[in-house]
């Protein structure tokens, strides 16, 4: 990575919205650390495409769930890179099901990817950037963990207490110079949501359509990187299903 070039590390940025998140930041002269799960040729394609960008990337395998792959994961990044500026916590899954019928392991799996990853990767990544004394966090909350929603009580469980995480880590980390917020998007066209029927769901959002993975992602390039004196805010991406 590049001296004086910021750095940014993304979640499950391998497709989808985490993806896109990493290429808004690239463009805005970032160096990006790609995480991905398990889809290394996805992940390699988002780097080729920073790459083209004129910035730097690689790609990062780790499970968020995983404190201990995390924890050397991020030791690896830290010690090659020597900061990390901005962190997207974007990695995510659902199982749905209503909750009558929603297994232990559908509840954990959920929680354990979508918000204990989120402690997970701000927990190694928090401690350099309070040593930096500046960093920007940035989670991928969810309209569902505003509103909740019906056969998903384990991701709206989850992206409520990421909204909850972002207030109070916002609260703990302003003295540092660390600002702290979260985005909730509502449907958005990516591997997640490409068998769900919205025909029904869309009559409600007052734009009548569904985002594009980079229109969430410009909201995250501007609380990243633009808005300095923004912290412990939610912002709707949801073509105003939430008002
Ligand atoms: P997606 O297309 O399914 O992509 C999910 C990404 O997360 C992939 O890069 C995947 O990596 C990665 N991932 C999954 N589990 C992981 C783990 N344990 N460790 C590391 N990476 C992991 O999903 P998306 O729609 O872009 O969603 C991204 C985020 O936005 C999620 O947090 C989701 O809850 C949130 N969101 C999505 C929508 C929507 O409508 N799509 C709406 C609101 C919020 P691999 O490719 O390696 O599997």
């Amino acid at each position: 990575m590049t001296e004086n070039r910021k750095v940014a590390l993304v979640t499950g940025a391998s497709r989808g919205i985490g993806r896109a998140c990493a290429l808004s930041l690239a463009k805005a002269g970032c160096d990006v650390i790609v995480n991905y799960a398990g889809n290394e040729a996805k992940a390699n394609e988002t780097v080729e495409q920073i790459k083209a960008l004129g910035v730097n990337a690689e790609a990062v395998r780790f499970d968020v769930s995983s404190k201990a792959e995390v924890d050397s994961a991020v030791a690896e990044i830290i010690s090659k890179h020597e900061r990390i500026d901005i962190l997207v916590n974007n990695a995510g899954i659902t199982k749905d099901g209503l909750f009558i019928r929603m297994s232990e392991e559908a509840w954990d799996a959920v929680l354990n990817t979508n918000l204990k990853g989120a402690y997970n990767v701000t927990n190694a990544v928090s401690k350099i950037m309070i040593k930096q004394r500046t960093g920007a966090i940035v989670n991928m909350a969810s309209i569902a963990g505003v509103m909740g929603n019906a056969g998903q009580a384990n991701y709206s469980a989850a992206k409520a207490g990421l909204i909850g995480f972002t207030k109070s880590l916002a609260k703990e980390l302003g003295s540092r110079n660390i600002r702290v917020n979260a985005v909730a998007p509502g449907f958005v066209n990516t591997d997640m949501t490409k068998d769900l029927d919205i025909t029904k769901i869309v009559e409600h959002i007052p734009l009548r359509r569904a985002a594009e993975p980079e229109e969430v992602a410009s909201v995250v390039k501007f609380l990243a990187l633009d808005a300095n004196y923004v912290t412990g805010q939610v912002i709707g991406v949801d073509g105003g299903l939430v008002i």
